[in-house]
This record gives structure tokens, C-alpha cells and sequence, in this order.
């Protein structure tokens, strides 16, 4: 619907536009964000390459410039034969035809209403928050020093700008960030759901004058050089394009008032003269109870014409996101040639991640990020093989993940699932 109707957030008329943090998380073999890549790689996932040509440093994470990686994506969308780009706001679904409905977190107000009618549920959202970032010239570089933690660089250099605290400048910090204003959310405090997984730092510090120490402000594995030791408290700058000149403050989303968030932040060792080319945010994230209303194809169970994809199916984060688009742009294919959709192994991420937001309990449903939780235990045998060993147990269920894959394929590879590279 961009650009003629805007987002809260959107601020291009870019496809595959990232909104807020510019990773699109781990790399590193055997993690859980890992696995999900890989198997995403595996089916030739476009956004995927895109993200390989936009690649920037970010230690172990797959980071992007958010320009490059979107430009790609919207070069292959709109040269490509078969499709035609409409750029209009969609109010109702569509009566006839398959259809995905991947309108994410800002699905616009008449579209959710619509969305709310069709599954038959109260009320579709709950409220995110985003991260600043300032200009990489305006961090003191004499204060602020690179590195990566415990030196995990996947290029071998300094990933992240970090920005050490005393003991006092971290009490000093919280009391400040105690005091600064929040924006009012539009709907009662009471009534208003966080995501766990991103807390806004004012909610983080309200619980604890350490939590944040112990949260995005850890300062393990980070050794100053001037001191050789490691600071009381850090808060890490991530890079944000391949031209290097923005970084995003890691894990500092918030909803206080640009104002407070310029004095309360300029208080941040190095940051003393930062000028801020986004503040933090609050947004509406919205999404369905899929458990209820999905099946693990992403069809809707009473309608298996229109699929759901993206955040609003009901995962959490970019990868995770794309994961479901591309699985239900295979199966909306699928139908479309009146073939049978496809449900991949629950041992593969793939699998898990659709199994988790279709069978989960609908009553306590809440949008989940890959991690291993998601995937089935491993048996007796190998749990206690690898007892003692967290990485090994990762690495198994990854090994087990990767072999239900493959025999996926070799099962499937007539279908649509045959154009597979790596
Ligand atoms: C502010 C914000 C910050 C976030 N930060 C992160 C983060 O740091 N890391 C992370 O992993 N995830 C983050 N997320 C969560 C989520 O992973 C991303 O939003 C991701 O982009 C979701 O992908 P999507 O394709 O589902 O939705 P989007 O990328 O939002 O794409 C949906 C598209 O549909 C369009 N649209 C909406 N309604 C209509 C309509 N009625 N008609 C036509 N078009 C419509 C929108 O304009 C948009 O272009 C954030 C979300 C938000 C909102």
C-alpha cells in the first residue's frame, strides 16, 4: 500500500524494508537462528541471497545494510514475468483466488478489522518498541572502543562499537532513565502487552537497578583496552550500512519522549555529542491466534483458498517472517497448480516454527522467535550422551534437523520443492 498509505514505521516505499534493527540474526553453526537460514537457503529463498549481497559486519549475526538488502528484493519483485505490482491498501480479502495475507505487524486499520471479522476475534494487537541510532561520527571514539564479544567475529575484526560505564555513570544512567517520560500508549497500561523478547530498557530498569547490567547492558567478554578489564556496564552500537556511517544502539528500543531520550542517552560514555538519526519507538504489532485458526500449511482452516505469512501469522522477527512467506508462497503455489500443500518435518526449524504457531495453546498464545525450545527434545539415548555438553546437544538436533530435510526433499523432489540449491 506504500506509498501512497504509510506505515508508523515504514519509511520507503521499498519492498523487504527493515524497520528497526538491520540483523537478521546468528550465524553461528549450530544455533537455532542458524538451522532456519540454512533450511531457507536450501529452498532458494530470495530475501535470503538479498541478504548476502547486503551483508555488513555483525560479529556472528547476519547483518545488512537495510538500502542494499531492499533494493535487491524490489529489483527481482518488480522485473520479474509473472508479477504484477499493485500498490494499493487492500480493505477486504479477496472472494475468489489464492491468497496470502502477509500485511505484518502495521496491517492498516481496515484490513485488521476485516482480518478480525473474517477470524472472528476480538482484538488483533499487542505493542513493540524500536531502537535508536546515531551518526558513527558523532561517537567519541576516544571514550568508545571495537570489539567483539569474547572476540566472535566471523571476518576476524571488531564488530561493534562499545561504550563502557563506571559504576557511577551506570547509577547516574538509571536515575536519569528512572525519570525521563514515556510516551502514553493509546490503550490502558493495564491492557498493554509487551513482547518479552524486546521490553522497552525504561520497563527492563523498572524491574531492577542491575537488570539492564544483566540484560542488554552486559558487560561479559568485553575487554576495555584501557583498563583490561571489563566495564560495569556496556552498551554496544551495532553497524548499520555498508557505507558504515550509523549505528543502532543494541537492544535499547523504547518509548520515551525524543527529548528525554536525547539527554538520557547522551549520557552513554562516547555518546556525549551523538547525534540521533532515528529515536526509539513504540508500534502496534499486530497478529492472529493462529494456533486456533491456522492449519500447519498456513491455510486458514475455514478457508483454505487464503493463507497467512509473515509476522502477522503469529513468529516473531525477521527470519522468522520470511521463513513463513516463503513456505506459504511454496504452498499457495502448490494449490494454485491443484497440488497437494506441503507440511515440513517437525525435526527440521521449518517445521518447528509452523508446528509451534499452529499447535500451540491458543489460550496463552504469544508470537514466538526460532529457538530450539521449538524443536522436539532429543531422545534418552542422546540427551544422555551429550549430558554435559549444550553445543553437541545443538549440534545433534541440528544434525537430526538436517537429515529429516534431506528425506523431505528426496519425497518431494518432483514437486515444487525440487529447485534447491546448496
Ligand atoms: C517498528 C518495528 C520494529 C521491529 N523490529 C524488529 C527487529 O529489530 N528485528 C526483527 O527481527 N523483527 C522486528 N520487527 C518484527 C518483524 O519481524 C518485522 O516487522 C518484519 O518486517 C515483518 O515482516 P512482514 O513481512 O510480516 O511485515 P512487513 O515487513 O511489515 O510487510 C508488510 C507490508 O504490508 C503492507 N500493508 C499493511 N497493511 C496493508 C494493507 N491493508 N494493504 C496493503 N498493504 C498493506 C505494509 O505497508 C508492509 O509493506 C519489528 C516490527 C516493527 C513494526
Amino acid at each position: 500500500m506504500r506509498p501512497d498509505v504509510r506505515s508508523a514505521a515504514h519509511k520507503t516505499d521499498a519492498f523487504g524494508e527493515l524497520v528497526c534493527s538491520n540483523s537478521l540474526k546468528s550465524e553461528q553453526e549450530h544455533s537455532a537462528p542458524w538451522l532456519l537460514k540454512r533450511e531457507m537457503r536450501r529452498l532458494d529463498s530470495l530475501l535470503m541471497k538479498a541478504a548476502n549481497v547486503a551483508r555488513v559486519p555483525g560479529g556472528h549475526a547476519l547483518t545488512v545494510d537495510r538500502e542494499v538488502f531492499s533494493a535487491e528484493i524490489t529489483r527481482a519483485i518488480e522485473t520479474h514475468p509473472n508479477i504484477t505490482v499493485k500498490r494499493q491498501e487492500v480493505r477486504a480479502l479477496p472472494d475468489e483466488g489464492v491468497v496470502i495475507v502477509a500485511s505484518g505487524p502495521l496491517t492498516s486499520e481496515p484490513l485488521a478489522q476485516e482480518i478480525a471479522r473474517v477470524t472472528g476475534a476480538e482484538r488483533l494487537f499487542f505493542y513493540d518498541s524500536i531502537s535508536p541510532i546515531v551518526a558513527a561520527d558523532s561517537v567519541s571514539m576516544n571514550v568508545a572502543f571495537r570489539a567483539s564479544r569474547y572476540g566472535k567475529s566471523l571476518d576476524g575484526t571488531d564488530d561493534y562499537i562499545n561504550c563502557p560505564f563506571t559504576k557511577d555513570q551506570y547509577n547516574l544512567f538509571i536515575d536519569e532513565l528512572m525519570k525521563a517520560e514515556s510516551y502514553q500508549p493509546h490503550i490502558p497500561e493495564d491492557k498493554t502487552p509487551y513482547f518479552e523478547g524486546c521490553l522497552p530498557i525504561e520497563e527492563i530498569a523498572r524491574r531492577g537497578r542491575d537488570t539492564l547490567r544483566f540484560g542488554p547492558m552486559k558487560p561479559a567478554g568485553l575487554d576495555d583496552p584501557r583498563t583490561g578489564r571489563w566495564a560495569y556496564a556496556i552498551v554496544q552500537l551495532r553497524q548499520e550500512n555498508q557505507r558504515a556511517d550509523s549505528y543502532n544502539l543494541v537492544g535499547f528500543q523504547n518509548h520515551l519522549r525524543f527529548a528525554d531520550q536525547a539527554r538520557v542517552f547522551r549520557l552513554i560514555p562516547g555518546l556525549e555529542n551523538a547525534e540521533f538519526v532515528r529515536f526509539g519507538q513504540m508500534h502496534r504489532n499486530t497478529y492472529i491466534n493462529s494456533p486456533a485458526l491456522l492449519l500447519p500449511t498456513l491455510q486458514l482452516k475455514t478457508d483454505a483458498r487464503v493463507f497467512f505469512a509473515g509476522q502477522i501469522s503469529g513468529v516473531e522477527g525477521y527470519a522468522e517472517s520470511i521463513a513463513t512467506g516463503l513456505l506459504a508462497g511454496r504452498n499457495a503455489a502448490a494449490v494454485a497448480h491443484g497440488r497437494e500443500p506441503a507440511v515440513f518435518p517437525r525435526a527440521t526449524a521449518l517445521g518447528s516454527l509452523c508446528h509451534y504457531i499452529t499447535a500451540a495453546d491458543p489460550r496463552h498464545f504469544q508470537p514466538a522467535n526460532i529457538t530450539f525450545d521449538l524443536l522436539p527434545a532429543l531422545d534418552d539415548d542422546a540427551k544422555q550422551k551429550f549430558k554435559r555438553d549444550k553445543k553437541a546437544r545443538h549440534g545433534e538436533i541440528c544434525r537430526r534437523a538436517e537429515s529429516a530435510f534431506q528425506e523431505f526433499l528426496h519425497a518431494n523432489h518432483s514437486g515444487m520443492y525440487c529447485q534447491v540449491s546448496g
